[in-house]
This record gives C-alpha cells, sequence and structure tokens, in this order.
C-alpha cells in the first residue's frame, strides 16, 4: 500500500477512536438497564455526535502531531465532511427518540424545564447555524474572521452544551465515574481549542518577526519580506506555508495563511508574494518595512522528494505560483540537475508575477517554462487557452512512472491539470495540489 494510503488509514482509525471515546466511556463505566432498541439507538446516536464534535478540535486546531503527513486541505475538507455527519447525528438524536417514545416531547417544552428547553432548541439551532454558516459563508456576507469567531463560540457552546445534556439526562451517565470521564474526553477538546487560540499566540510573543521589505509585482501582487527578530528561525520546506500575523500582536482574529515564496536556503529571511483580493491582502502594499509580524508554522506537504530522480512537472494558475517559485529558487540554490517543466497558466502576460525571473531561472536550472496565456494579445506566440489534456500531452513529457507533478491555482485550474495528468497515465499519489480557497 501507497505510504500516503497508509497514512490516511491510520490516521482516520486515531480518528474513529476519538470520536467514539463517548460511547466507550459510558458503556464501559456502567452500562444501564436495556430500554426499547429506538431509546437506546437515539442515546447513542447522540453521544456519537458529542464525539464526533469534540474531535472536530484536534482535525482543525493544525495540531502538527495529528495527520501532518495528509496536508492541511486535506484535513479541512475532513473537518469540513465530519461538521456535516455531525449535524446529521444531532438531528437525528431527537428524532430517533421521540418517535421511539413521543412523551420525550416535554423535554422540548419550556413550561416542563424552560432552561432545558430551551438549552436543547438553542443546541440544534446553534448547529445548523454553524454548518449553514461554514457552506455559506460569504452568500451570508460573513467576513473570514467574524465567520472564525462565530464558528469557535458555536462549537464551544454545542460541545459543552451536549456535554450538559448527556451528563443531566442520567442514563448513560449516572455516576460520578461516568460523569468524570465523559467531562475528561470532552474537556481534552477545549484543552486543544485552549491550546491552539491562547497558548500558541502566546508562544509566538516570543518569537517576533519584522517585514524589512515590500515589493510590488506583476499581477496585482506584493512581496513581503520578514526578518527574525532574535535567534529563531523558520525552517520551511519549500512549497510549505505558514500563518502570518500583522502588528504589534499574536492575539488577533486577522491571521492569514501564504505560501513561502523565497528559497529554503535561509530560515532567518523569508519572503511571500500576495495577490490583493479582499480587506487584508489589500492592506499589504501600504504595510511599512519595520512593522512587526508573527508566523506560525511552517505546515504543509506541497514538497518535492529531494531524492527523486525523474524530476518534477510544475503546474501554476496566477499567484497559485508562489509555492512553486519556492521550490524552483530553493533547487537553483542548491545547484540541482534535474529536470523541471513549469506550466504557467495567467489571463495575460501581463499578469504574469515573476516572468522575468523564470527566464533568469531557465538559463540556471535544466527548466522548461511554458506560459499560457488564456486571454492573449495579437502578437503572443506561445501557448494560449487554458491548461486541458491536449496541451499537457503536447507540452509535457511523457511520464515515467517516478516523476512527482505539483498543482497549484485556481480550483478549475487544478481539476482539469488534475484530471490531463491522470488521463496520461500519471498516479494519483504522485499528484499534489496545494488550495489557496479552503474556506
Ligand atoms: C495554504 C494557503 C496558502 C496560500 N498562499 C497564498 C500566497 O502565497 N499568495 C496569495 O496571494 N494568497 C495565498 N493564499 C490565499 C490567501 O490566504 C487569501 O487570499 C487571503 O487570506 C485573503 O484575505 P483577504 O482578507 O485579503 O480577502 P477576503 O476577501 O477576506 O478573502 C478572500 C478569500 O480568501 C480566503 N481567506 C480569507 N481570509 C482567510 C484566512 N484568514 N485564512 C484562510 N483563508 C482565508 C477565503 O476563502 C476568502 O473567500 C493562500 C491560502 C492558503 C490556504
Amino acid at each position: 500500500m501507497h505510504r500516503l494510503a497508509r497514512s490516511a488509514l491510520l490516521w482516520s482509525g486515531a480518528y474513529l477512536l476519538l470520536a467514539l471515546l463517548p460511547i466507550a466511556v459510558v458503556l464501559l463505566t456502567r452500562p444501564p438497564a436495556g430500554r426499547e432498541l429506538g431509546a437506546e439507538l437515539g442515546a447513542l446516536l447522540g453521544l456519537l455526535a458529542l464525539g464526533v464534535l469534540a474531535s472536530q478540535a484536534v482535525i482543525s486546531g493544525r495540531h502538527r502531531w495529528f495527520a501532518a503527513t495528509l496536508g492541511y486541505d486535506n484535513l479541512l475538507q475532513f473537518h469540513r465532511q465530519t461538521g456535516i455527519f455531525a449535524l446529521l447525528l444531532v438531528l437525528a438524536h431527537p428524532i430517533v427518540m421521540l418517535s421511539t417514545r413521543p412523551g420525550w416531547l416535554e423535554y422540548l417544552d419550556p413550561r416542563e424545564d424552560t432552561l432545558r428547553a430551551v438549552t436543547l432548541i438553542l443546541l440544534v439551532a446553534a448547529t445548523l447555524v454553524l454548518v449553514a454558516s461554514s457552506l455559506w459563508r460569504t452568500r451570508f456576507g460573513l467576513s473570514y474572521e467574524a465567520w472564525r469567531a462565530l464558528h469557535g463560540a458555536l462549537t464551544l457552546f454545542i460541545v459543552a452544551g451536549g456535554l450538559g445534556h448527556a451528563v443531566m439526562v442520567q442514563h448513560y451517565t449516572e455516576g460520578a465515574v461516568a460523569t468524570l470521564l465523559l467531562g475528561a474526553v470532552v474537556g481534552l477538546s477545549l484543552l486543544l481549542v485552549v491550546e491552539s487560540r491562547l497558548l500558541r499566540p502566546w508562544r509566538l510573543r516570543r518569537r517576533p518577526w519584522r517585514i524589512v521589505a515590500n515589493e510590488p509585482e506583476r499581477g496585482d501582487a506584493a512581496t513581503l519580506t520578514l526578518q527574525a527578530e532574535g535567534d529563531h528561525r523558520l525552517n520551511f520546506a519549500p512549497g510549505q506555508f505558514i500563518w502570518i500575523t500583522l502588528g504589534d500582536t499574536p492575539f488577533s482574529l486577522q491571521q492569514h495563511p501564504f505560501s513561502v515564496a523565497s528559497s529554503a536556503s535561509d530560515g532567518k529571511r523569508f519572503a511571500f508574494t500576495a495577490k490583493r483580493l479582499g480587506d487584508f491582502t489589500n492592506s499589504l502594499p501600504e504595510v511599512a518595512p519595520g512593522t512587526c509580524a508573527f508566523v506560525e508554522g511552517p505546515y504543509g506537504t506541497f514538497v518535492p522528494d529531494p531524492e527523486n530522480a525523474s524530476g518534477a512537472v510544475l503546474i501554476a494558475g496566477g499567484i497559485g505560483v508562489t509555492p512553486i517559485m519556492s521550490i524552483l529558487r530553493s533547487l537553483r540554490d542548491q545547484g540541482d540537475t534535474r529536470p523541471l517543466w513549469l506550466l504557467y497558466a495567467n489571463k495575460t502576460w501581463e499578469d504574469a508575477t515573476f516572468r522575468d525571473e523564470l527566464a533568469e531561472l531557465e538559463e540556471c536550472l535544466d527548466l522548461d517554462v511554458i506560459h499560457v496565456i488564456s486571454d492573449p494579445e495579437p502578437e503572443w506566440k506561445g501557448e494560449s487557452g487554458k491548461i486541458d489534456e491536449a496541451l499537457v500531452k503536447r507540452r509535457l513529457p511523457r511520464d515515467d512512472g517516478r516523476r512527482q507533478y505539483f498543482i497549484c491555482g485556481p480550483e478549475p485550474l487544478m481539476n482539469a491539470a488534475e484530471k490531463a495528468l491522470i488521463a496520461q497515465g500519471v498516479a494519483p499519489t504522485h499528484i499534489f495540489s496545494d488550495r489557496f480557497d479552503i474556506v
């Protein structure tokens, strides 16, 4: 089995165990006397919902010890899918319970117990808002920062409220041992949230960086260079990304991911290049040298194997060229001689960020840069249109079964390139994708 598939299987198993922990705790400590099948099934669905929601903190918290080999975008994708699954569990729990014993409807009757009824109704509503705001954030007009704050607050409420509900129902959770163990399982996930949102920025305070240069680039972008203020360094591999916070404090909701664009040869100084897309990236060209910054990372698995003698094919669209620049600049600094091909798609020739430096890199590396322009001037002589199967077949060498392929760009380009490579017989496990629009 391929290393990546093995790793995915292993981490999915670990995740499953975590999500099943609440059920294991209540069943192993003191199994209650049996009830109707529907009631037991409904209760277990509720406990599973609690386990899945509590485990979300492990997946989304950028914990390096959890499944780092699988790539952050894959983990976020998994986080989304398990979030939808948790919503279905939260909804299925009362539906199954109530269809078994309609009398339990009194749980939702404020005249019986106002606090209990309001809390349970709010828990279901909060789960619906949590999932809907994540799936359709931009449709609701929520800024990324507002969504992130709402997401964290709702998750804490749902997990704490779910635990309170499980403990107060006192069926499976009767007795101090079950209550304490269940509290510990859920408490652990809350601790992970505290670690990622409070302790991690606290530690970053001691590792400040300073902007030392800010230069405009083609394609409505700017390159910011950062220098370590102290003995620390960023030990990154070419192709990886970091989370950056600008300003005097790392405790900010304005934390954005960017690929490192510079060579990995110098960990005390690095650069990232950002295209203007919204509030934060629009403000970057105005950032003055001397501004303080905090850097979390590096993260990501979009990294070529240094031992692979077959070289690599790199496919970029627009600003997706940034991690590829880091790869090429690092290979240049190492004096690498392996064959490299870059398919670089842009709307116009003017938009092609780093086009002059790419021409220089062709001189010192065994690199063939193929520009693909979708909206070319009449005098354009190179490739035009979009990256598709015909272009891949015409311009890239035949796959030798060992070569690695790296794709970064807008979603449609990535999907088209992946499809074209697979159609040419490239193994999906040799294709590495870096997605910028993951949220
Ligand atoms: C792994 C990774 C590497 C990236 N590398 C680069 C790069 O090298 N150069 C570059 O120009 N862009 C890069 N991006 C995209 C960059 O992070 C967003 O363009 C930027 O955060 C947009 O913020 P904004 O406030 O300017 O725009 P907004 O209008 O707020 O957002 C535009 C889009 O960017 C995404 N986004 C916004 N804020 C965040 C955030 N805090 N975290 C994650 N996504 C967010 C959302 O999908 C949003 O719809 C990368 C993204 C990822 C995930």
